[in-house]
């Protein structure tokens, strides 16, 4: 069971999870949460603040969220677990201001400390947590997920080691499960094998929740959110998106992947490995059933289960008379994207010219140098990727026509269908994805409310 930053927001959030987890305690549950919503947003400020010269303003940001979790263990705490919990913030406030001060100095290398900063949104989450279960009168017990998820030395966003994780995730949680404790952990912080910090990538909760659900051979994973599931579109560009009954893997990693922040884009591939159905449900509407995410979903009847989107996108064109008739070339155009550990999007590919969008460009000079090489190289900024999602779309006659008749006065960019069974993705210019994906949602869930 994972709950998410709004699940965890004050004390209120905080005991209706404890009523959510109380409901399974017979079920052998493990919990992982997020940090408290804003925590980790204030972290990576913190961070940046000392890193430019001014470590103690960076510590003095930080008082308003230490009192947060104050609050929540003062309203649902009794006497000794609050002192208990007091203890460890004030531990955690220690610990800060000495690594926000090596940031301000260097004295570590700055992505390592990055880490080991923002984690304490996590540690400090879970800790509470903890004691509130223990309150409700349930068997919590603490873990900490940096002693079970094992990565690689990627900080910000590491790869977890799979086997190591899935042994030392079976060692310690297996039979504490059977014996009715139930675990809480951390979501997103993770340790490599010196033991140092690393995290998983923003919203990777989800992702720790799936990793340990997959290495327990968990009946379901349940992410709990603060919406009811997966909707048919981002609900803050229609207010009238639906939830989704049931959606299969692929459809929800095609979506997750194009940017329906609701799952982490890792979440999907445990779950798959292992055949454990994935839930999302609302941590407000504990009785909404959610989303069930599934090996097969079937088809709906307009084919189109969801539209994701993904803002920020760059789209890069390749021109290159030698690509004409000639094999290799592709492969050379690849290998720039590997040596500077960039991912594509999406592509299209005409007789002598290549299309294709980033949405990570750190290394972008540097791909564009290595580029020139090949061909004539053109960038823009500014783009968006929509992503429509359905099992069936790539063997439905008709449906491209009604989706570009509904935006016929939008420019489309570039588009890519058939890839995927399950997808349909084009590129419009960023000022034009509102309009677009509410009249794409107007014209194929008219009836959503
Ligand atoms: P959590 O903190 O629980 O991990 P997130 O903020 O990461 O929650 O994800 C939930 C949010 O994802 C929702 O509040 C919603 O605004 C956004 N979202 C975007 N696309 C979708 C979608 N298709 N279905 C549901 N939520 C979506
Ligand atoms: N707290 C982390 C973040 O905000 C991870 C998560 O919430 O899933 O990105
Ligand atoms: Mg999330």
């Amino acid at each position: 069971m994972k709950f998410g930053g709004t699940s965890v927001k004050d004390p209120e959030a905080f005991a209706r999870v404890a009523s959510i987890v109380n409901r399974e305690k017979g079920n052998g549950a493990v919990v992982v949460t997020s940090a408290m919503a804003r925590v980790t947003d204030a972290l990576l400020a913190a961070f940046e603040t000392a890193k430019a010269g001014d470590s103690s303003a960076a510590f003095s940001s930080l008082g308003e969220h230490f009192a947060r979790h104050e609050e929540v263990s003062s309203e649902l705490l009794g006497d000794q677990s609050r002192k208990a919990f007091g203890a460890e913030l004030e531990l955690a406030k220690e610990e800060l201001s000495s690594l926000l001060m090596r940031v301000e100095r260097r004295s570590l290398p700055l992505q390592m400390l990055k880490d080991a900063i923002v984690a304490y949104g996590e540690q400090l989450s879970s800790r509470l947590l903890t004691e509130v279960l223990k309150a409700e009168g349930l068997k919590a017990r603490h873990v900490d997920a940096r002693r079970l998820i094992v990565t690689d030395d990627e900080y910000g966003s590491a790869k977890p080691l799979w086997d190591e994780t899935e042994e030392l995730v079976r060692g310690d949680l297996e039979s504490s499960v059977e014996e009715g404790e139930i675990p809480v952990m951390g979501g997103f912080i993770a340790a490599n094998r010196s033991g140092e910090t690393t995290t998983l990538g923003r919203g990777g909760s989800d992702y720790s929740a799936a990793l340990v659900g997959a290495a327990l051979d968990a009946r379901e994973i349940q992410i709990w959110t603060d919406v009811t599931g997966v909707l048919t579109c981002d609900p803050r560009i229609c207010a009238d998106a639906s939830t989704i009954d049931v959606l299969s893997y692929n459809e929800a990693a095609e979506l997750a992947y194009f940017g329906a922040k609701v799952l982490h884009p890792k979440t999907i591939q445990p779950a798959v490995d292992h055949g454990i159905p994935v839930r999302v449900c609302n941590s407000q509407r504990p009785e909404e059933r959610g989303t069930m995410v599934l090996a097969e979903s079937g088809v709906s009847d307009n084919r189109i289960k969801s539209i994701a989107h993904k803002t920020g996108i760059t789209i890069l064109r390749i021109s290159s008379a030698r690509m004409l008739g000639s094999y290799g070339f592709m492969s050379a155009l690849f290998q720039v994207f590997e040596r500077f550990r960039t991912v594509i999007d999406v592509i299209s590919t005409s007789e002598v010219s290549v299309a294709l969008t980033l949405d990570n460009t750190e290394y972008l000079d540097k791909v564009v140098t290595e580029l020139e090489r090949l061909g004539d190289v053109e960038v823009e900024h500014g783009y968006a990727v929509i992503c429509i999602v359905g099992e069936g779309l790539r063997d439905s006659s008709g449906l491209a026509s009604k989706i570009f008749s509904t935006i016929d006065d939008v420019n489309v960019s570039l588009i890519s269908h058939g890839a995927s069974s399950v997808n349909l993705t084009f590129v419009v210019k960023e000022e034009y994805v509102r309009e677009v994906i509410s009249r794409l949602h107007g014209r194929f869930f008219p009836h959503s409310a």
